[in-house]
């Protein structure tokens, strides 16, 4: 990954590789079970976590005394933001979860790729695009080992691990109905090539099987703006005789540019932002 900008956040680790989707407490999807393996500790669980409420309460006590004096905060407290990440990312609290949208994104998008099969003709060369990191692929229980901050050595480790092959459920989903209906599944990632091999092996481990084509960066493409090197590969895929009836991604730069995706599916990711 290249520059990335992360919030900070917390995690609990369980047990075994395991990448099934727990249910919260309300009863709705929650986040997958992380593996032991990889370092790193949780700043601060749920218990220790300050709500919005109780840090918007001590502000408004400190500005209410008249012997403080307030200083200029114009931009939002980093530690606070990275709670309420933490929040979203465990679906606890009242700030939504993330795991909830993720999914209702990718059965959104389900149900525009069955209205193209639906019309689908004998023949046609249809093309579905993935990204894969937050789209196929989940770095989440990594992110949250390193709470949210980035430690680049330590996550490409994570990446070329076996314990990094999570699928994201909804984008598994997708991905088998596309080729039971013959539609053809292409990978663009923005890793570089030296990750291949461990990413064709993950992605297997996720249970994405069958696909087409998976494109790494290679030589000048490592220098490239995302949505340029993305944009590149997908008119290879277009010159080689297909429509890309849909590409989906959690970044913008995985959608934009050109030999764009005839449908663009933009999924949620709080943790990180790509330009
Ligand atoms: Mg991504």
């Amino acid at each position: 990954m290249k520059i990335v900008f992360r919030f900070a956040g917390v995690i609990a680790l369980s047990s075994a590789l395991c990448v099934a989707q727990t249910v919260t407490e309300a009863g709705s999807m929650g986040p997958p079970a992380c593996p032991v393996a990889g370092g790193g500790k949780a700043s601060a669980g749920r218990s220790t976590r300050p709500t919005a409420e109780q840090i918007k309460a001590t502000a408004e006590a400190g500005a209410a005394d008249p012997s403080v004096l307030m200083a200029a905060e114009p931009v939002p407290n980093f530690g606070a933001e990275r709670f309420r990440l933490a929040d979203y990312a465990q679906c606890v609290g009242g700030g939504g979860c993330y795991w909830s949208d993720l999914d209702a994104q990718t059965r959104r998008a389900e149900a525009m790729l069955d209205r193209v099969i639906a019309t689908k003709k004998v023949g046609e060369k249809l093309a579905v695009v993935l990204d894969i990191d937050e789209t196929s692929l989940t770095n989440y229980c990594e992110m949250g080992r390193e709470d949210y901050g980035y430690l680049p050595g330590v996550y490409e480790k994570w990446l070329g691990s076996p314990e990094s092959g999570m699928p994201i459920e909804g984008t598994l989903r997708l991905f088998n109905k596309a080729r039971a209906a013959g539609l053809e599944v292409f990978f663009i990632t923005g890793r570089a090539d030296a990750l291949r091999k461990d990413t064709e092996r993950n992605l297997g481990l996720a249970g994405f099987k069958g696909w087409k084509g998976l494109a790494l960066r290679v030589g000048a493409q490592q220098h490239m703006k995302t949505a340029e090197y993305k944009s590149e590969e997908r008119q290879k895929i277009v010159n080689a005789g297909y429509r890309i009836v849909l590409n989906m991604g959690d970044q913008w730069s995985d959608l934009n540019g050109t030999a764009r995706g005839e449908m663009s599916v933009k999924l949620p990711n709080p943790f990180y932002y790509l330009p």
